[in-house]
């Protein structure tokens, strides 16, 4: 019974947004073809709408990608999705994803517009693009923070006017998991034929809860996740797909469901998209972080040499990545003793006795012992006749 979950990345897009970055046509071409060599479903190619050279691009993406679908954003104005089908008639497979904010605050101070104006607003707009577009992808924008009634109606105007997958964007980081997750069931009580739609999470990561709230819409019914990679996106960005791609595989006993993600090529993917955004990854990230897979204390590295799986709830080589096991002030004897067999040296218990202490002093002084200063330590000792190389 196990259920397959799309990924729809939006790098190009909503990553795009990230303040200081700006990615030219060239790199915004090779992003999409890592993206579809990645594994992703649908790829969100940008705002063609916003200048000659957005639409370009989109054009470009459109001719280069053949697997995964196209999928340019454009607001509910017939110029924005004029620009969307016009830009992506060269896809091999294509969707356009119109959007429309419906909650009171969007609706009353920003939009100028009622309820049954934005009602009448998706009906026409989504009527106009099914003229030229089978798949179509709707987002009431701020969903999390529209009255429940109101999301549905909505959402079933856009369905009745030939929407196919409905996207629920958490735009400003806002709901709890339990939250986000009860949308999904109230939509599932509400709708009709649920089933025969795509729902997906699109969530930010203004409270830290972008991966647990779109986890929690797949628990609830959604069947896609949109994201982007490293987390980029306004603000405090969006969904990490890495982040999700791997949890719904670690954590496969809970949700049940495969995905069309190449998770060996993860780091791969993260680095590249690193270099091209100039945007760092934190050491810490998850994953994709240089901190990830690093054991330091010699508690953890003496259980990790005895069995790995004492402290990794997944293998790095899953995610392209390797174990690193840095040595400093809390590293065991145990860690030290494997480390010197790697870099060559036969080490004997009765030998690490005195090569102990020497690396204690080296590493009280030094965050991190590397090979070279490890190498130098056993000189000095060889040459008091300790240990033989
Ligand atoms: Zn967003």
């Amino acid at each position: 019974m196990t259920r397959k979950i799309r990924f729809y990345d939006t790098t190009l897009r909503d990553g795009e947004q990230t303040i200081g970055v700006n990615f030219d046509t060239e790199e915004k071409v090779a992003i999409a073809q890592a993206l579809e060599d990645y594994g992703i479903d649908a790829i969100e190619s940008g705002f063609p709408a916003a200048s000659k050279k957005d639409f370009n691009a989109v054009v470009q993406i459109s001719r280069a990608i053949k697997k995964a679908t196209v999928v340019p954003l454009a607001r509910m104005v017939r110029r924005d999705i004029d620009a969307a089908i016009e830009s992506t008639e060269d896809a091999a497979h294509r969707a356009i994803h119109v959007f429309i904010a419906t909650s009171p605050i969007h609706r009353d101070t920003k939009l100028h517009m009622s309820r049954e104006e934005i009602i009448e607003k998706i009906k026409a707009d989504i009527t106009y693009v099914k003229q030229s577009v089978d798949e179509i992808i709707f987002s009431p924008e701020d969903a999390t923070r529209t009255e429940p009634d109101f999301l549905v109606e909505a959402i079933q105007a856009a369905i009745d006017a030939g929407a196919t997958t409905i996207n629920i964007p958490d735009t400003v980081g806002y709901d709890t998991p339990d939250e986000f997750g009860a949308i999904f069931d109230n939509l599932r009580a509400n709708i009709k034929n649920y089933d025969n739609y795509g729902w997906s999470t699109h969530t930010h990561n203004d409270l830290g809860m972008a991966n647990a709230n779109a986890l929690a819409g797949i628990a609830h019914g959604a069947t896609e996740i949109q994201g982007t990679i490293n987390g980029m996106g306004e603000r405090a960005g969006n969904v990490d797909i890495i982040e999700a791609a791997v949890a719904l595989k670690v954590r496969h006993d809970k949700f049940q469901v495969e995905t069309n993600i190449n998770l060996k090529k993860s780091k791969q993917l993260a680095k590249f998209i690193e270099k091209l955004s100039h945007m760092r990854i934190a050491a810490n990230k998850a994953i994709t972080g240089s901190n990830a897979f690093a054991h330091e204390s010699g508690i953890h590295q003496d259980g990790y040499l005895k069995n790995p799986a004492t402290y990794e709830i997944l293998s790095p080589d899953m995610v392209g990545a390797t174990a690193t096991l840095p040595l400093g002030k809390l590293s065991g004897s145990h860690a030290v003793a494997v480390k010197l067999s790697q870099l060559g040296y036969e080490v004997t218990k009765q030998d690490m006795a005195a090569i102990f202490p020497e690396f204690k002093k080296i590493a009280e002084q030094t965050s991190i012992v590397g090979d070279d200063q490890l190498e130098t330590m056993m000189t000095t000792i060889t040459e008091k006749q300790v240990v033989s190389h």
